[in-house]
């Protein structure tokens, strides 16, 4: 429709890129609805997002970007981190702490002659600030998640009836209470939002009070997938809780496609020319997002279990450099023996395309909420491989309640606390999830059969008539000023 200015949402990204895409999408898909939205980025995060607000904005949708520097010397925080990449690891308190900063400089620029005001605020759950800046420009407030129902539901369960009360190991085992299903958590795994991480006790008291206040509740999933966690989340909340995903089916084309976040270290049409040579289903992709680390020693394992499965695969390398000559020569030695067959990325991978192409057959992921939801939209099924934070109650929700994955079978947190865990699955283990998924006789083809049947689900809760699709209706209408 038409720009509808009645409704201006002023979009607050935390700033890491697990946060930022799925908080932009949301955005654009307002405006694709006629909102208008403004949409607040610090200085070394625009170019992330820029490629898909400029073509949005080409396209006529009423988008504006609000870039505003971080006050890092304040914080005692080096040049350029405003960047989550260029944070030193012993200085995510000052961080967090510079974010809040952010609150007074957008008063001003909302407050400025010239500015349109806005009508809501949707702020990343881990804004907790943004309640005092909704309250000083009398506006309501939204927290924005990229996480199932499942998981914020099995989350919010195990606080509020305080279900790892006398348990003593961080890894015992514990069933979350008030589910029908049963399904097991441990404190290592489901910490809660920044619990458990030294220095946030407050900051997490915070996220929850600020969650508690909030007008209710934004995220990137959708009913059909999880009707039941979803009105157990708005009940137990006894708040509005609006799903709009997939969000990455904003995209449509291969032009904001590749250009989803960093800028992707592979053109999109060579990497579309590789995969067109290759047999429908029959590659997987492997990436484990955006922070997550491996140790060298799993690089390699994971390498060979790769080389072992006989399957063609594309291998998303973080920081394939800094693992040592060893790993270096390693990758250099696989990438000859598997040439044709294997395809290294080194650095950024344009995800959505590449897991949209039809020779994709599988995806092994850290189940990251968003490359879940990713798998999910394009109706493939996951080896499950959580690292640290919600990715082992996505990954419980991609095995265990929508039975399309096979998980690797690591019960310890890899990255607890930000600290690395040297827990390494060998190469037979990847070689033999691989298969399962890829092959995997009758059972992978169920699996195979329920990622079809949900992708086509999602596709339809964006459509016309659809329930994400209604949700941003209803946001809009909900969120208008005469
Ligand atoms: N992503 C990408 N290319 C990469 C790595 C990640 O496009 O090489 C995107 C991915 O599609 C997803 C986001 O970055 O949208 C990562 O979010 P996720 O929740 O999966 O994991 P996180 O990075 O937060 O751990």
């Amino acid at each position: 429709g038409g720009a509808n200015v009645k409704a201006h949402f002023v979009f607050i990204p935390l700033m890491f890129q697990g946060h930022l895409i799925p908080a932009v999408d949301t955005a654009l898909l307002l405006a694709t609805h006629g909102a208008l939205v403004s949409i607040v980025v610090t200085p070394s995060n625009t170019g992330r997002i820029r490629p898909a607000v400029d073509f949005a904005r080409k396209s006529g949708l009423p988008v504006r970007l609000v870039e505003l520097p971080l006050d890092l010397a304040a914080e005692g925080l080096p040049d350029g981190a405003d960047d989550v990449e260029k944070v030193p690891s012993d200085l995510w308190t000052n961080y967090f702490r510079a974010l809040a900063r952010l609150r007074e400089p957008l008063e001003r620029h909302f407050h400025a002659a010239g500015a349109p005001y806005p009508t809501c605020v949707v702020a990343d759950f881990c804004h907790p600030w943004a309640k005092e800046l909704a309250a000083n420009l009398a506006v309501p407030r939204l927290s924005f998640f990229s996480m199932c129902a499942f998981c914020l539901l099995c989350q919010h369960n195990v606080e509020r009836f305080n279900a790892y009360d006398g348990v003593a190991d961080d890894n015992e085992p514990v069933v979350v209470p008030g589910l029908e299903k049963r399904v097991e958590v441990s404190r290592a795994q489901a910490p809660g939002f920044f619990r458990g991480t030294p220095g946030f006790e407050m900051f997490a008291d915070d996220v929850e009070q600020a969650l508690v206040e909030a007008d209710g509740i934004v995220t990137n999933s959708f009913l059909e997938m999880e009707p039941e966690y979803v009105a157990g989340y708005a009940e137990a909340r006894s708040m509005k809780v609006w799903t709009v995903g997939p969000v990455s089916l904003f995209h449509q084309r291969k032009a904001t496609l590749a250009s989803r976040g960093n800028t992707a270290a592979i053109g999109a049409d060579e990497c579309l020319r590789w995969l067109d040579g290759k047999e429908p289903g029959s590659v997987m992709y492997v990436s484990f997002g955006s922070i997550a680390q491996a140790e060298p020693k799993q690089v390699v394992e994971l390498g060979l279990g790769l080389e072992a499965s006989g399957h063609p695969f594309i291998w998303v390398v973080k920081n394939a450099d800094q693992h040592g000559e060893d790993v270096t020569e390693f990758l250099r030695e696989l990438e000859g023996r598997v040439a044709g067959r294997g395809l290294l990325i080194r650095g950024w991978a344009p995800q959505v395309l590449i897991l949209s192409h039809a020779a994709v057959g599988g995806f092994v992921t850290h189940c990251g909420w968003n490359s879940t939801m990713e798998a999910i939209t394009a109706g493939l099924p996951v080896v499950a491989w959580p690292h640290f934070a919600d990715q082992f109650l996505n990954a419980k929700f991609a095995v265990e309640v929508l039975g399309i994955g096979v998980d690797v079978g690591v019960m310890e947190p890899l990255m607890y606390r930000m600290d690395q865990k040297e827990i390494v699955v060998g190469r037979d283990v990847v070689e033999k999830a691989v298969r399962s998924v890829l092959d995997g006789g009758d059972e992978g083809e169920e699996r195979r059969r329920r990622a079809r049947a949900l992708a086509a689900k999602a596709k339809a809760a964006v459509e016309e008539g659809g329930s994400s699709h209604g949700n941003l209706l209803d946001l809009i209408k909900s969120f208008e000023v005469d």
